[in-house]
């Protein structure tokens, strides 16, 4: 069972943003990390720190997720937690040209990933007597916004997946939990940041006033996978600056 803080953990999506924050953490705390991303050019920068393996693919292929957790076992001798983290947007409006491809890769990527990351994780927690999932959605997933109708989709299903597979794991000492972000500077949100009169709008819109660092996202996926949380499963964590009640 989990018995201290996770010793060995997997993090999708960790060559940039919340991921990366992620991955710096967890070092910080004595874990050994495989980092998977496909972006390899900046995947080398997080390879740098001490105890982080890399694993250069695609989430949504189930080749990357299993050499993931088996990288993990290989490295540093089990798996703790696992942090779903990749994620894309990009949605076009419904009726453009190309708008169900983009949807296509859009749900790839968020729902089929986490889907084969938990299959893959699964047997590895299993066998070390139980462990952590974290996927992270996106208060996107609880509500809709203009435009972004594929990306709502992902992230809601996403949501849902967590609970259906909290319930399936309970039994095995695997909990499963979702982070809902909202608004974090990454790479995702760059376009905004070099607007100062839309920065501006928006955080006046977020009770804390403020755009989230990706390293106080990164603080509540460590609760998540930590013994801390070991009575809490199936839940979604929003950590929105208030964003969600207002
Ligand atoms: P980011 O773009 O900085 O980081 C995402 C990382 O995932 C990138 O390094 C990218 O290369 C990687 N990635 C994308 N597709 C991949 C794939 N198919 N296989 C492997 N790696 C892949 O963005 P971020 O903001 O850190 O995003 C992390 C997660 O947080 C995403 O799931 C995103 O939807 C979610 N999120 C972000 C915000 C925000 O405001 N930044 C808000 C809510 C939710």
């Amino acid at each position: 069972g989990e018995t201290g803080a996770p010793r060995v953990v997997v993090v999708t999506g960790a060559a940039s943003g919340i991921g990366r924050a992620a991955v710096e953490l967890f070092v910080e705390r004595g874990a050994g990390v495989v980092a998977v991303d496909h972006d390899e050019r900046t995947l080398k920068e997080v390879a740098r720190l001490d105890r982080v393996v890399p694993l250069a693919g695609d989430v949504s292929t189930e080749e990357t997720n299993h050499t993931a957790v088996a990288l993990a076992v290989e490295e540093f001798g089990g798996l703790d937690a696992v942090v779903l983290n990749a994620g894309i947007g990009g949605t076009r409006p419904f009726e453009a040209p190309g708008a169900i491809e983009a949807a296509d890769r859009i749900l790839a990527v968020n729902l089929r990933g986490p889907i084969l990351g938990i299959q893959a994780a699964a047997p590895l927690l299993r066998a070390g007597g139980g462990g952590a999932i974290v996927v992270t959605a996106s208060v996107a997933g609880l509500r809709a916004d203009p435009g972004t109708w594929a990306y709502n989709a992902s992230k809601g299903a996403l949501i849902n997946l967590v609970r259906a597979a909290a319930i399936d794991y309970a039994t095995q000492g695997i909990r499963v939990n979702a982070l809902a972000p909202g608004l974090t500077w990454t790479r995702i949100n760059a376009g905004v940041r070099q607007d100062p009169v839309l920065t501006a709008e928006i955080e006046r819109r977020i009770p804390l006033q403020r755009f989230a660092e990706p390293r106080e996202q990164a603080e509540a996926i460590w609760f998540l996978a930590s013994p801390a949380a070991s009575y809490i499963t199936g839940t979604t964590l929003v950590v929105d600056g208030g964003l969600d009640a207002s």
